[in-house]
Parts: structure tokens; C-alpha cells; sequence
């Protein structure tokens, strides 16, 4: 057992059938990444919002007053999920469900935006919402990520594409993550597509995201990481290589859509620019993954999007994972990949990608947090990290990834904070910032007492 000093403790989880959890340190690379420490009969002590024991029940409870406990037998404890990559700041009118039967029928995503649809009527929608509005449904998004265990999230704009537009999502994202208990982790993508406006001169709109947004971007301290949708026939590797650079001296680490449906030499950017990661990854060559491995960047796979897509194929995770490239895994929540739930993305990529369940619990905590500049802080349960936690109803962690579509989570504690309890929201008006009140009245040794 591993504790700080402190004796009394705020809460103490106990009697978990397993306590199952990544081990630092970031990122977990080649077979580190499927070896998890697993606890039975695992307690976890939390003293102001973060971790300061982990252990087997008997040692924690003999070393901790805590004032409030929680018995959790039959489940297991793992670290609170980490969403790497989503877009989750769009107009509430910018879900595209109609299109899913136009890609059934097999148009393609180029014939569905000649329609009207795609990306486009998304940033009509967000557009026309206002920075109150976006924050409200961010909000909305953001408890239901709570709900299936997700604490942190890395959020991108790039519904706006036009200077307003852009800081108007970025702090609606903001003001979510100021009334949310889920951290938030923004992300400047105004390179997200070429808007109307600019149809057939890429070049200038880059130039308004390199003179025109970044600066403001960064005046406002409106985001840490800056993206770009690199791809043929939207943002080709030099213009990615320039907006990049620019955000770098803006002071925002680079991040990198790259080689989704063709390789553009994405991975390779983003190990020369030392990215914190490349996304997508699907046709990416050997030379740029091995490129990655060699600079640390992680790569972030988002097999739910080839799905919503319906590609029929995946990134090679197992040749990423044998070069040695940190896996994280993500959402890619967004309307055209309406996925909230990293538990299902997880079963993906068991199912799809041929990870193992082991490895996908810790490339969607630790190495997700990684990716974002967080493991020394999230992902994790282990001493001195904040105290963000998911109870699964199931007694071990390999039903992770092998339940696909069921949401297993029972409890969530993030910071300290019982913030989902049996299933259902138990923050009230609690935000990231420090302070609020946990409602939770615990009587110890009568098991679970609400
Ligand atoms: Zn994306």
C-alpha cells in the first residue's frame, strides 16, 4: 500500500471486488500499456479531491478516518475516463441524423455537402446559436459523458470558422467547463474546413487563422492545444505546418487530425513539431508512426469515426502499439460521429482494432491523458492524482470492452466528489472550480447507505 501522511481522509471507497488501474509512468507504450496493477478487495483514500492511498481494504481502513465511505462490493474501481478528441461545441440544431440513411443508400460524404448537409450545416447551426446557447448544450453533452464515467474531456471549436464564430465557441466552452464538473480541455481548430466564404482560396482563410484568430485565440487564453484537419483537398501538410508553428508561438501545443483517408504525411508533421498528438492515423505510413514512437506523440484512435463513417476499416493499432507509439483512444464525438460513450468506443476497440481489454482501459485513461498534457494529474489511480473515479457494476475490468453498449457505471467521484450516484447526476451546480458541496451523508459499516 502506498499513502501520503494524512490520516483522516474526506472518503474512503472500499471493498471493491478489483481495483484496477494503469500504472505511470506516461505515456505506456509496447506491452506496458496492457499491464494494469489490479487490487482485490481494493480502497482507494481521498483527502481534499486527491488520491493519498491506494490499497487493499483492510490496510485503508485501518489507517484512515475518513468521514464519509462507501462500500462498494461486487464492482470495480478504475480511473475516470479521459475523452481526448471531441468536437463538442456545436449548435444544438447541428446533429445531422437524416444523413445516416443517405450514407446507408451510399452517397458519399462529398455528395451529402453538395446536398446541403455535412460539415457545413453544422457551422450554420453554431453560427446561428448564441455563446449562451452553445455553452447550455455543451453542458447538456457534457452530463451525459459524466453519466457513462468520463471526467476529463479535450474540446475543439472549428463549428464557427469565422473570427467571431471561433471565439464564440471557445468560451462557451469556457463557461461549460466553469459550471461542469468534468474538466474541459480546449482545443483551437479553426482549420477545421475551408468555409463557403473562402471556397477555392484555402490560402487566404489560412491566413485569417494564422494573423486574424491565433492571436486573438491567445490574447483571450481561450485554449492549450492548437488542431488542424489535415487532409487532401482541405488543409495540406504545409498549411498545417504553418498554422501549427504560428500557435506553438502563440504559446498552444500543436495537435494534428492526420492521415484519415489518405496519407499526407500527418504523422511525420507531427513528430517533427513534436505534437502532443496525431489523430485518426488510418493511412498513415510506417516511417511517420515510427517518426511518432521516436518523439513520444501520442496517437489517438477514434474507431468509432471509421464506423459512423462506414469505411470498413480501422487504424492498425497492434503494428502503432508494436513500434513503440503511445495508444490513447477517444470519441471523436460530433454530428457525424454521435458517440458520447468512451465505454462503447472501448468495445471498439476490442472488437475492430484487436486491442485487448487491458490495453484500452489504459489508452482511454492514462495515455488519453497524455495526449493532452494531463497524465501527471489525471488518468490514473495512484497517490498525489486527483480523485477522479468510476464504480463499474461488474466484479473486474475485463467486462470493459467486452460489454458493447451497455453503460456499466454506477457511481462517479471527480475531485473528490461523489458526482453521479446509482446512475444519476448528483452534482448540484457543482463546477471544476474548487469548492461545492457534495451531498452524500454515509453512516460507515452499514454498506452502501443511500
Ligand atoms: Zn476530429
Amino acid at each position: 500500500m502506498a499513502f501520503l501522511t494524512a490520516r483522516e481522509a474526506d472518503l474512503v471507497i472500499y471493498h471493491a471486488s478489483e481495483l484496477a488501474t494503469p500504472v505511470g509512468p506516461a505515456p505506456l507504450t509496447g506491452h506496458r500499456l496492457g499491464q494494469l496493477k489490479v487490487i482485490r478487495d481494493g480502497a482507494v483514500a481521498i483527502k481534499d479531491g486527491l488520491i493519498v492511498a491506494v490499497g487493499r481494504t483492510r490496510e485503508i481502513r485501518r489507517f484512515f478516518e475518513a468521514q464519509d465511505e462507501l462500500d462498494v462490493s461486487g464492482m470495480t474501481v478504475v480511473p475516470g475516463f479521459v475523452d481526448p478528441h471531441t468536437h463538442l461545441v456545436f449548435g444544438p440544431e447541428g446533429f445531422r441524423p437524416e444523413e445516416l440513411e443517405m450514407k446507408i443508400r451510399g452517397l458519399t460524404y462529398m455528395e451529402i455537402l453538395a446536398r446541403g448537409g455535412g460539415i457545413m450545416r453544422t457551422v450554420r447551426a453554431t453560427r446561428a446559436t448564441t455563446e449562451e446557447g452553445l455553452a447550455r448544450e455543451c453542458l447538456r453533452r457534457l452530463d451525459l459523458m459524466l453519466l457513462h464515467g468520463t471526467t476529463t474531456v479535450e474540446a475543439k471549436s472549428g463549428y464557427g470558422l469565422t473570427v467571431e464564430d471561433e471565439l464564440k465557441c471557445l468560451r462557451a466552452l469556457r463557461k461549460a467547463d466553469e459550471k461542469h464538473p468534468v474538466d474541459v480541455v480546449p482545443t483551437f481548430l479553426g482549420a477545421h474546413a475551408v468555409p463557403p466564404e473562402y471556397e477555392g482560396r484555402p490560402d487566404d482563410y489560412v491566413e485569417l487563422v494564422i494573423s486574424e484568430m491565433l492571436p486573438k485565440v491567445a490574447e483571450g487564453k481561450l485554449a492549450s492545444f492548437c488542431d488542424v484537419f489535415c487532409e487532401k483537398g482541405v488543409f495540406s501538410r504545409e498549411h498545417a505546418k504553418a498554422i501549427l508553428t504560428t500557435g506553438l508561438k502563440c504559446g498552444l501545443k500543436p495537435k494534428l487530425h492526420a492521415d484519415e483517408f489518405s496519407d499526407t504525411g500527418g504523422a511525420s508533421l507531427a513528430a517533427e513539431l513534436k505534437a502532443a498528438s496525431a489523430d485518426h492515423l488510418l493511412c498513415s505510413s510506417e516511417g511517420g508512426l515510427r517518426a511518432m514512437a521516436k518523439a513520444g506523440v501520442a496517437g489517438v484512435l477514434l474507431p468509432a469515426s471509421p464506423l459512423t463513417t462506414m469505411l470498413g476499416r480501422f487504424a492498425d493499432a497492434r503494428r502503432m502499439i508494436e513500434l513503440g507509439v503511445p495508444a490513447a483512444l477517444g470519441t471523436d464525438f460530433n454530428p457525424n460521429c454521435p458517440v458520447e460513450n468512451l465505454q462503447a468506443v472501448m468495445a471498439l476497440a476490442c472488437y475492430c482494432m484487436k486491442m485487448t481489454q487491458a490495453e484500452a482501459l489504459s489508452a482511454a485513461t492514462l495515455n488519453a491523458a497524455y495526449a493532452i498534457g494531463l497524465s501527471d494529474r489525471v488518468g490514473s489511480i495512484e497517490v498525489g492524482k486527483k480523485a477522479d473515479l468510476v464504480v463499474l457494476n461488474v466484479p473486474g475490468h475485463e467486462h470493459l470492452g467486452y460489454r458493447l453498449g451497455s453503460n456499466l457505471v454506477v457511481h462517479v467521484v471527480k475531485s473528490g466528489q461523489l458526482v453521479v450516484e446509482d446512475g444519476k447526476l448528483s452534482y448540484r451546480g457543482l463546477g471544476s472550480s474548487p469548492g461545492g458541496s457534495c451531498q452524500t451523508v454515509c453512516v460507515p459499516g452499514r454498506g452502501r447507505p443511500w
